[in-house]
């Protein structure tokens, strides 16, 4: 082994230290943000993405796009993380926050030119992504959920404003009830999202999707006899169990060495015996529906249909969990003791038809702390896109409930902050006062790239809304994108949780204050080489993959 080496080039990677490297890594961030920013807002376009190995991915998600992009410069992979860490702590305003963090960059570029220390830059962000947090949790809204109509109203207006720059806007009516009924049925103090299952079944028409009140999985394989068990049940009793019910003899890769042929039989006696113990055991318990994570056989199978049982094997461990946060009762991993108390139950249990699967559906359920999502829609890539922008506005109802704080959006939150710097600035001395104020400008982007990617008149209405809100009672004025003007966007009922602006603000100071604190790339060469290490594109398994079930 050598010395280690330190490698500072490698192709397309800037040499320079200092100044040039600072204004290079600026400049590859703001072409990274190049690519998403035409994806903002109710009029945001989508990305089609093609990998390697050929899959398409149709998305407007800032997260999703980020992580396909590949991006090996390493000072710009700086805003995939921030826009993972976005959609993992709040789960929507993922474009807005890659926009936010290159605009920042952009917006002190001149400064660094001229050779302003990034420490001084740095400790103006900060101090000015401080003020704004302060004040956006200062102009928040709070809204009451004691009146139910009402709070269910509101639910859907945040995630009617998280749906709105998605493919399924056009049926918002649809799934913004759908959505929020999903999050209301959770237990209110957990919220665990996780208990909402998501299920894509290809075909049919988008408006076809359906929200399940209870558990729903597809019908797990299942062997001969199966024909025979009763499909449907009122008020079954659900045994759940981890246990296999499958002779070890029905198994290829079994092998057992006799010597004689008496020694044979014992065996499979035995075999028999025990599966027998376990399957009366199960009949006695007096469970109609059976269902295990490991196989159920043919023998077994055979037997619960003679006796009208219904039974699954092999199904998923997710939707286990799911069928016991429903129907109560817990997953058995013996037959010994199948006491009353660890058994189920549900309004009704079904195996029903659903576009070209058969589905196991469990209804009315006593805990109802779950519900299902069946998506239906042309083609593969279209579902995966609904049921991401179904995740953004899960998450946001979500957010919604936890800490019921609101602002409104389509730029409003961004110029009535933008404007507090920038009176603020002036009480500042020095060179923070220009820092202050560039991070005011900054935060214009936001209205203006919405304006953008609408084809409205960017300078016009950004004008009228700097007045606006110069005036008193202007606090909510921001871009209206169904009438080429700006108006109350609180009235319009175009709500955001304020978590999503204070996080966004947050993460884009640091994430540009991280970027502007590096004069240097070095890279490692032995680290380097192909196949050790990370894939590319960062850590493996988190935030949203593609597909993501
Ligand atoms: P992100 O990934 O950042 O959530 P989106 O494409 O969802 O990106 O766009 C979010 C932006 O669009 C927010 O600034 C939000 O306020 C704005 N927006 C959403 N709905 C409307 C609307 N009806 N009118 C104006 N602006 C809107
Ligand atoms: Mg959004």
């Amino acid at each position: 082994m050598s010395q280690p080496q330190i490698i500072l080039l490698k192709e397309g990677t800037d040499t320079s230290q200092g100044k040039g490297q600072l204004l290079s890594n600026i400049n590859a961030c703001t072409a990274v943000v190049d690519t998403v920013k035409t994806t903002l807002g109710p009029r945001g376009m989508d990305k089609l993405m093609v990998d390697g190995q050929g899959q398409v991915t149709i998305s407007n998600d800032g997260a999703t796009i980020m992580k396909l992009l590949d991006i090996v410069h390493p000072a710009a992979k700086t805003l995939v993380d921030i826009a993972r860490s976005q959609d993992a702590e709040v789960g929507d305003g993922t474009t807005s926050v890659v926009l936010l963090a290159g605009e920042l960059l952009k917006e002190v570029k001149g400064y660094i030119e001229e050779g302003v220390s990034p420490h001084v830059i740095i400790r103006g962000y900060r101090q000015a992504a401080r003020l704004s947090i302060n004040k956006i949790k200062e102009l928040a809204i709070k809204i009451s959920k004691d009146d139910k109509e009402e709070f269910y109203g509101l639910l859907s207006k945040c995630a009617a404003t998280a749906m709105s720059s998605k493919l399924i806007y056009s049926q918002k009516e649809f799934f913004t009830k759908m959505v929020v009924d999903a999050v209301l049925s959770l237990d209110q103090d957990s919220l665990n999202e996780r208990l909402i299952g998501i299920k894509r079944v290809p075909g049919g028409a988008m408006q076809e999707s359906l929200l399940v009140k209870g558990v729903a999985f597809k019908k797990t394989f299942s062997y001969a006899g199966f024909e025979q068990q009763p499909k449907a049940f009122k008020n079954p009793k659900v045994l759940c169990l981890n246990v296999e019910l499958e002779l070890k003899a029905e198994k290829d890769n079994a092998e057992v060495r006799v010597e004689q042929v008496s020694d044979y039989q014992a065996i499979v006696d035995a075999e028999w015996q025990i599966i027998f113990q376990k399957l009366e055991a199960i009949v006695a318990s007096g469970a109609q529906v059976v269902l295990s994570k490991l196989p159920i056989g043919d023998l077994a199978t055979q037997y619960f249909a003679d006796r009208n049982i219904f039974c699954a094997g092999r199904v998923a461990k997710d939707d286990m969990d799911r069928v016991i946060q429903a129907v109560g009762g817990s997953v058995q991993t013996t037959c010994s003791d199948l006491r009353d108390e660890f058994l189920g139950t549900c309004d009704s249990f079904e195996e029903r038809q659903i576009g070209g699967e058969r589905y196991n559906l469990f209804e009315g359920c006593p805990q109802a702390k779950t519900c299902t999502l069946v998506l239906r829609g042309g083609a593969e890539q279209f579902i995966a896109e609904v049921e991401r922008s179904l995740h953004d506005a899960i998450m946001i109802v979500r957010r919604a409930i936890k800490n019921n704080l609101v602002v409104a959006g389509g730029g409003a939150t961004e110029m009535e902050i933008s404007k507090y710097l920038r009176v603020h600035s002036r009480t500042i001395e020095g060179k923070q006062q220009l820092i202050v104020g560039a991070f005011a400008k900054a935060l214009e982007v936001i209205p203006r790239q919405l304006c953008d990617n609408a084809g409205f008149d960017a300078t016009d209405l950004l004008n009228r809304l700097r007045m606006k809100h110069a005036q008193p009672g202007g606090t909510w004025f921001g871009i209206d994108v169904n009438n080429e003007t700006i108006a109350d966007n609180f009235e319009a009922f175009v709500w955001e949780p304020a978590l999503v602006k204070t996080n966004a603000i947050a993460a884009a100071t640091e994430a540009a204050c991280l970027i502007l604190s590096v004069d240097e790339t070095i890279k490692n060469k032995q680290s380097e080489q192909p196949g050790a290490g990370m894939p590319r594109g960062g850590m493996p398994g988190r935030g949203r993959g593609v597909p993501r079930r």
